[in-house]
Parts: structure tokens; sequence; C-alpha cells
């Protein structure tokens, strides 16, 4: 507009970028097939990926930085543990509902159990035919996963060989006492928790930077997941139908959780307005969308959850990297409507007893999902095991898997920031001024209306 010097907020360029990368990635793949495909795998791919290596490149010294410096301003090691604890009171309890969800909307909805003995077989043979070989591999990759180990792991030998190899528990579990012993020296400690603060805002900045070229990263992203879906469910072919209520189960509990659980939450827990609290994670729901990984994400959630929701850092900087670790709401929902589908399609009948084994299962499993693109589909199989459902069946939602992954990994990430802010408004550590006064939230830095 002419004489206007209103800039369109960040998420409006992600978003537009997001529907570009899908047209472009149709388009091209439309126009030239499988060489189309290539030409996005070569050449627009590597854009996404540098774009999300940024990303993790500054998350391991952003948790470092900012849970040293917001555990060692707060002075009183009371208020850590209590921290601590709503935490993992709060994480647990979402992903325990969230299951439960998952499996009353997939009771409901009942997909697949309309297909006729025939249909069902032929799904079962055609998709373990097309998929099975991949559905082996990531089985086999699954007898890797320990849950004891993990929480053995929690400790590291070495801090430095955690940073090293991005253990964000273990980093958290290292900085968490680095900043107690920074509390425990006093004045003394005073210095260093000072440089271990600036640091933290100078990544912060950093972020602001490398969301200059969000839009660009995004479009690349959503065109190669694009064009490599496109040709995935040429696979499919009218398979592709059959799997569409499915999908939409998944997508109908994920929408119930969110508008029930995260909202009743934010507006009764921690008074804070929902939509305003939506438009001020866009940039990062949208990024977990384009991205699939809440790991990928965990930077940008932690800048919007500070600078556009008003959690201070006290509180966030010990939250937010532990929900991009452990609490996967979107992942642990999925995970018991898919087991449920597949049994069905299997004609494995399940009673009371095996659905309630899923709501334990999938709620370990979730929490040992790790964080990138997925993994939420090879954990499934820990649940499918404890059901007696062979877990090769993975190769029945192999296919669909990933437009589900986009989806349920904006959950995991709004589920953090909403734990984050609801944590942070009990214990005082919420600016209500940022959210209640700020109009759209603006681009960072600079560019910042
Ligand atoms: N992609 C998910 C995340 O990063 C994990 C999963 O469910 O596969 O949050």
């Amino acid at each position: 507009m002419a004489g206007s010097r209103k800039r369109l907020a960040l998420h409006w360029w992600i978003l537009i970028a997001m529907v570009a990368g899908v047209l472009g990635g149709l388009l091209i793949v439309g126009q030239w097939g499988s060489d189309g495909a290539e030409f996005v795998a070569t050449w627009i791919k590597p854009i996404g990926t540098i774009f999300l290596n940024l990303l993790r490149m500054i998350a391991v010294p952003l948790v470092l930085f900012s849970l040293v410096a917001g555990v060692a301003s707060l002075n009183d090691t009371s208020k850590l543990s209590r921290i601590g604890g709503k935490t993992i009171g709060l994480y647990l309890g979402t992903t325990a509902i969230a299951i439960t969800i998952g499996l009353l909307v997939v009771n409901i909805i009942q997909p697949g159990s309309n297909l006729s003995a025939e249909a069902k077989e032929s799904l079962l043979s055609g998709l373990t035919e097309k998929f099975g070989d991949e559905a082996s591999k990531r089985v086999t990759d699954m007898q890797s996963v320990d849950i004891g180990q993990q929480i053995v792991d929690i400790v590291p030998k070495n801090p430095f060989a955690a940073l090293a190899e991005t253990e964000m528990l273990q980093i958290v579990f290292f900085a968490l006492l680095l900043g107690i012993g920074l509390t425990r020296l006093k004045e003394k400690g005073k210095h260093v928790t000072a440089v271990f603060s600036t640091l933290s805002d100078a990544v912060i900045e950093m972020v602001h930077l490398i969301m200059k070229i969000a839009p660009l990263g995004v479009f690349a992203l959503l065109c190669s997941v694009v064009a490599q879906f496109g040709e995935d469910s040429k696979q499919l072919g009218e398979l592709l139908t059959a799997l569409l209520s499915y999908m939409g189960t998944v997508i109908a509990g994920l929408l119930l959780h969110l508008f029930l659980v995260y909202a009743l939450l934010l507006r009764f827990v921690a008074k804070v307005p929902f939509r305003r609290f939506m438009k001020a994670l866009a940039p990062a729901q949208l990024l977990a969308f384009s991205s699939s990984s809440s790991a990928a994400t965990l930077p940008l959630t932690i800048d919007r959850v500070e600078q556009h929701v008003g959690v201070e850092e006290e509180v966030s900087s010990f939250v937010l990297p532990l929900g991009a670790t452990i609490n996967m709401d979107g992942t642990g929902l999925y995970q018991g409507v898919a087991a449920v589908f597949i049994a069905t399609v299997c004609n494995i009948d399940l009673t009371f007893g095996d659905q309630l084994t899923i709501v334990l299962t999938a709620s370990l499993a979730s929490i040992g999902t790790a964080a990138v693109p997925g993994v939420g589909l090879i954990m499934l199989t820990i649940v499918l095991v404890q059901i007696n459902v062979p877990p090769t069946a993975i190769a029945l939602i192999l296919g669909v898997d990933r437009p589900l992954d986009m989806l349920r990994t904006v959950l995991n990430v709004t589920g953090d920031a909403t734990v984050a802010t609801t944590v942070a408004a009990t214990e005082n550590s919420l600016d209500r001024s940022v959210l209640e006064g700020s109009s759209p939230p603006t681009p960072p830095a600079d560019s910042a209306a």
C-alpha cells in the first residue's frame, strides 16, 4: 500500500513461501515426472538442508547458554524444582490425554472397519509388497532402542561429548548443574553468569538473522517434500483412498487435542488469550510443519515463546529443550490411532486391556522418539509388539507417513510452548504485556514494525 511502511509479518512470508513450495513441487513433478523430482532433489533440496543446518547449528549453544544463564539467575533452587515438577507432570499428563483422545477418535470413526475382507486383504498384501522391505528395515533399526538405557544415559560421562553429539537431555542435565554451581558461588559467579547471558542474547540474534532466509528455506523444504511425496504416492495408486479415513482420523484427533487441551490450559490455567498465543507461535508452527522436526524448530520456538509470548528465560530455557526431546503429544496420539487402524486391517480384535496397554506404551514410545522426521513411525513398533500385532505391518501406513509427520510435529511444538507458558504463568515468570499489548507478531530484529 502506498505510503504504508508496515511490513508483512514473518508468518505471512513463511506461509506464502510454503504455498509457492507446494505449487512449485507439484508443477515440476507434474511437468517432468521423475526427472523433475531428481532436479528438485539435486538443486532445491540442498537449500532447505542448509537452512535447517543453520538452525541445528545454533540449537546446542542456545540451550547451553540460555539454560545456564536462566538457572543462575534464579537465586533460589526451590523454584527450579517446582518448575521441574510442574513441567514433567504437565508433559506426562498431556501426552496421556493425547493418546486417549486418539483412541477415542479412532474407536468412534473406526477407519478401515467397513472395508470388506477382500479389500483388507488387498490393502495388506498390496502395501506389504510395496513397502514391506522398507518396513522391515525400520523394524530392524528399532532393535537398537532401549528405553531403560535412555534413562541411564541422561547423565553424561563427558559433557563435551554430549555437546558434540547433540545429546539434548545430557546437555540439559549438565547445564542445570552448572547453573546451580554458579548460583552457589553468589557474587563470585556473577561475572560468568553475565557472560552466559550475553552469549544467549547473541545466539537469539543469530536466530533472527537466520530467519531472514526462512521463506527461501521453507520454499525449498516443501518443494522437495511434495516432489518426493508425489513420486511415492504414485506407488500407492488407489490404495491412497483407502488410507484417507485413517489420515482424517489422525487429523481430527490432533485438532481436538489442540482445541480442547491446549486451548483450555491456556485459557483457564495460564489465563492467556489462545488466539494471540497461536499467532505469536505461528512462525515456529509453520517451520515445524515444513521441517517435520521439533529439534530443528527448537531455536525458533525458544525465540517466539520468549520474545512474543513473554515467557522468561528461566522457564523457557529449561522447559522447551526438555519438551522438544521428550514431549510429543502429536506423536503419541498418532501412534494410538495407527496401532488401532493397523490391528483392524490385520483383523486383530483389541480388548479394553489392549487399549490401556496402548496408552502406556505409546506414552513411553513418544518419550523415546527422537525429534527428527519419521521416528514416531519407527517407535510405533514398540506399541504394536505389545498388542501382538506384527511390527512389519507398519508397511500399511508408511506411504502416507510424511504428511502426518508434518502435522504431528506442529502439535508437538505447540504442546511444548503451551506447557512453557502455563508453567511460567503459575510461577510469575510470564510478562503478560508482551502478548496482551502486542500487535500481531512482527519480523524479528530490525524489520520489526
Ligand atoms: N517428527 C516428529 C518431531 O520431530 C517426531 C515423529 O513423530 O516422528 O517432533
